[in-house]
């Protein structure tokens, strides 16, 4: 029997992991971790009955401990505690469920224990993807991605090789985008939206932060870098593609010409499933496309110069080294910012943009200076905007 380990089991991609779990009846939880949402986790412990759980804070931990003291569970905090859950014995996979930069330091610990990672959590990748993906490949562990994009490259490259191996006849990926819930506003429009309306996602219903970086574009961007270290691509390699109805969940052209895409309703438990038990393909419940229903899929460019997260990832991207790290923790900050009503939507993009103008990059930066980077990015932000934070 598969046994997992999931860090993030309270959210969105967690729970819907624990949907497919259930629905399969033939994984284990080894161990499961969450933040705050202690009820929540409670229940997951009593349904799947994982040996360890943790949570972030120790005062969390001790009535959580409390609340379940019937149980044989152990209970532990912080990143210590992440660190022992990405590293638990009995599991042979780490669903990277966690959001933000959070996710780094487990997933490398994980990895040097010889799990394979099903990997949602595109934070890590995009800011240790140098250091993630050769040391995935010499502890011969998978990655493999749960992010709706990813697994549908994934699935067009037929799985024939696993990710961080290169792909000498993949020409471009088309990565698609829904365009979020702003498609088609301009530069003005954006200035007046609220965090309410930024969380209405026409297509896919998400976490807070991913939901934001949707309707910025930022998430596109950071799944263009994802997609470079998964797939061994530059950025100029990468496309992106507006797809509103958000059918096509990506596709890849070939050396010859060939466009191979994976379709399906926006369904985020396809992926899921697809990492849990890669190789195999199971029956999912769920609705089928219904072309004759659906009648057309329209396409359409990006508009890098208003949705500017697009723009300044591309940047990113190409620049390299510490840059990533410092668009993706500026963006975590500005989001998070943002969230509580303290800067406009498109003060995001002004964060981000003064936050890589101030920063003389690294070229290969180790785990310590990405975390450093990412602490002195915050306090650029702190100095900078000081009434905001
Ligand atoms: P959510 O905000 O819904 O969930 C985040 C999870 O992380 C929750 O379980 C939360 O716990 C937990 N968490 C947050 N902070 C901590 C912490 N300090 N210690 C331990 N656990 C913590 O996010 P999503 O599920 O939407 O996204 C998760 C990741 O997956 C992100 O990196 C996102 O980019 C990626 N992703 C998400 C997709 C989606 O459809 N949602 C699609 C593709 C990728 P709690 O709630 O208990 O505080």
């Amino acid at each position: 029997m598969k046994t997992i380990a999931v860090l993030g089991s309270t959210g969105s991609i967690g729970t819907q992991t624990l949907d497919v779990v259930r629905a399969n009846g033939d994984i284990q939880i080894a161990a499961l971790a969450a933040g705050r949402n202690l009820s929540l986790l409670e229940k997951q412990i009593r349904e799947f009955h994982p040996g360890l759980a943790c949570v972030w804070e120790q005062q969390d931990a001790k009535d959580l401990r409390e609340r379940v003291v019937d149980l044989p569970v152990k209970i532990v905090y912080g990143m210590e505690g992440l660190k022992e859950v990405a590293v638990c014995e009995k599991a042979q996979t780490l669903v990277t469920a966690i959001v933000g930069m959070i996710g780094i330091i487990p997933t490398i610990e994980a990895i040097k224990a010889g799990k394979d990672i099903a990997l949602a959590n595109k934070e890590t990748l995009v800011t240790a993807g140098h250091l993630i993906m050769p040391l995935a490949k010499q502890q011969g562990v998978k990655i493999l991605p749960v992010d709706s994009e990813h697994s549908a490259i994934f699935q067009c490259l037929n799985g024939e090789r696993e990710c961080g191996n290169s792909h000498g006849e993949l020409f471009k990926i088309l990565l698609t985008a829904s365009g979020g819930p702003f498609r088609g506003k301009n530069r003005r429009e954006l200035e007046e939206v609220r965090p309410e309306d930024a969380l209405k996602h026409p297509n896919w219903s998400m976490g807070r932060k991913i939901t934001i970086d949707s309707a910025t574009m930022v998430n596109k961007g950071l799944e263009v870098m994802e997609a470079c270290w998964l797939f061994d691509v530059t950025p100029d390699q990468v496309q992106v593609i507006v797809q509103p109805q958000s059918i096509i969940h990506s596709m890849v052209q070939f050396a010859d010409g060939a466009v191979i895409a994976q379709m399906g309703t926006p369904d985020m438990k396809l992926p899921i499933q697809y990492a849990l038990y890669y190789p195999q393909r199971r029956y999912l419940a769920g609705e089928r496309l219904d072309f004759a229903k659906l009648g057309s899929i329209t396409f359409e460019d990006p508009d890098p110069e208003t949705f500017l997260g697009l723009k300044y990832a591309f940047e990113a991207a190409r620049r390299g080294g510490s840059m990533p790290t410092v668009l993706n923790a500026a963006n975590e900050r500005a989001v998070s910012l943002f969230l509580k009503g303290r800067i406009g939507f498109t003060q995001i993009y002004d964060i981000i943009r003064y936050c890589m103008d101030h920063h003389r990059v690294m070229e290969a930066p180790d785990i310590g200076q990405i975390l450093d980077t990412e602490q002195a990015v915050y306090e650029m932000i702190e100095k900078r905007w000081p009434q905001s934070s």
